[in-house]
């Protein structure tokens, strides 16, 4: 989401003339585009922030912003500790950022604004993206949801979706442009609706889009998986076997508290007929262990439901305290050690499926995109399954961006690795 935020910032920046910095070192202006879903994430603004002090030591004219949703939150924190900061901008006041630097130049307070929209979908402005494979798209912003865990309703603002005829028009510049897959991201993106388009209409819109070999979302919300989504996706071949589902805790009592809208049975039944409709499908998730008051116990249904659904992966998090959230009011914290502790575990048995799950694919043919160099091997391509898993192999006549028919000889890590049989029809 930030990627794609720093792309639509990009954007303004050089509609104005302005051009990328070689090195930090040179740049006149330097901003940071925040997140504040976790503590961890707010500290390494801060340390980077301390680095751009550095800077303004050395060199007093260079103006620093602090962009999305830590500007939000932390404005009087910022205005008061750090005022060596020029510019803070939520997440829905980018448009704002050339007049401010303007205006900075000869007024030299600092300039805030972390007014929410309701409309800011940023619709007419095409980011400025590298030359790529992937483009990330974002159709929705903000979210409506308040889980009792999560700051995002109060730093990114109320839902609301871009026109399907703008994402579609964006999706055919990222085409034109060389880019062969796009993501299309939001906070729940299944929840898009704009003038009662629902997002299977979106889906299938994007899928029809000539040239788009591989189409991806994510975060879709388990509430608002719906069969027309499950369909279109099974209709359409570009559109990829994966679905992040995040599943948070396996426990009733804790998923109600963290005001999920879901239970364990509701979750498990949804996962079924996710893989009966979608064969092969991947499901991935996010899991947050030690929200206040999980017991032992309730802890164990986590691992339970997991040892259930076997995940392909998972993104797992300590549960992180977010100032002005619900769950921050709840005085049953859990001990830094014993989050830890329940991480480790967590982790550990993901390992053991992720393996699993990946060992199930020796011997068959996959259909991969290929990406980029491997990280391992200049003589060797990476690219992804639709279900989302990393492929290694040799290059031999294959090019980056080709869809290729690999077969599956071995795994390694969270990767697979096989060799080219043949170019597969591109999508
Ligand atoms: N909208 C998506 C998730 C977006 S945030 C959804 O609801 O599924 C990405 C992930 O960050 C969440 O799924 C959650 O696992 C994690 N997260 C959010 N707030 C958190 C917090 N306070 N502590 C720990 N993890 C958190
Ligand atoms: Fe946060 Fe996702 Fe819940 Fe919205 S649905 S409040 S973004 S975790």
């Amino acid at each position: 989401m930030n990627v794609a935020d720093s792309e639509l910032v990009e954007a303004l920046l050089k509609r104005e003339s302005y051009k990328p910095a070689p090195k930090l070192e040179d740049a006149d202006a330097i901003f940071v585009n925040t997140c504040a879903i976790r503590e961890h994430a707010e500290k390494k603004v801060h340390s980077q922030l301390g680095r751009y002090r550095k800077i303004k030591l050395k060199k007093k004219d260079v103006i620093i912003g602090v962009l999305g949703c830590m500007a939000q939150s932390l404005k009087h924190d910022l205005l008061e500790n750090k005022p060596y900061v020029d510019i803070i901008l939520g997440p829905d006041s980018y448009r704002k950022l050339p007049t401010l630097l303007n205006r900075n130049q000869s007024d030299h307070s600092s300039q805030v604004d972390t007014t929410l929209s309701r409309f800011e979908v940023y619709d007419n402005l095409f980011p400025s993206r590298q030359v790529g494979i992937n483009a990330w798209i974002s159709i929705m912003r903000g979210c409506n949801k308040f889980c009792t865990f999560c700051i995002v309703p109060f730093t990114r603002g109320r839902e609301r979706s871009r026109s399907m005829e703008g994402i579609v028009a964006e999706a055919k510049q990222a085409v034109a442009d060389g880019f062969v897959e796009v993501t299309l991201l939001g906070q729940n993106v299944n929840s898009y609706n704009h003038n009662n388009n629902k997002f299977h209409y979106l889906l299938d819109a994007v899928a029809q889009v000539p040239g788009l070999k591989r189409i991806r979302f994510t975060s879709p919300h388990p509430q608002d998986v719906s069969a027309d989504m499950l369909d279109t996706m099974a209709r359409h071949s570009n559109i990829c076997n994966h679905i992040h589902l995040p599943l948070q805790a396996g426990n009733n009592r804790i998923l109600k508290r963290m005001n999920r809208t879901y239970t364990r049975n509701h979750y498990l039944a949804l996962v079924r007929n996710i893989r009966k409709s979608l064969p092969g499908v991947g499901i991935s998730t996010d899991i947050i262990v030690g929200f206040p008051g999980e017991t032992e116990i309730e802890f164990q249904d986590t691992l339970e439901v997991m040892n259930e659904v076997k995940f392909d992966s998972a993104f797992m998090f300590k549960y992180s305290y977010r100032r002005g959230t619900k769950a921050a009011e709840y005085e049953d914290q859990i001990d830094e050690n014993e989050k830890q502790n329940r991480l480790g575990k967590v982790i550990e048995l993901q390992k053991y499926h992720t393996l699993e799950r990946n060992q199930a694919f020796i011997g068959r043919e996959e259909t991969v995109l290929v990406e980029k160099v491997s990280k391992k091997s200049a003589n060797q391509w990476a690219g992804r399954t639709g279900s989302n898993k990393w492929v290694i192999f040799n290059k031999e006549d294959a090019q980056i961006r080709d869809m290729v028919k690999v077969k599956i000889t071995k795994t390694e890590g969270i990767s697979l690795q096989g060799h080219l049989v043949s170019q597969a029809e591109a999508a």
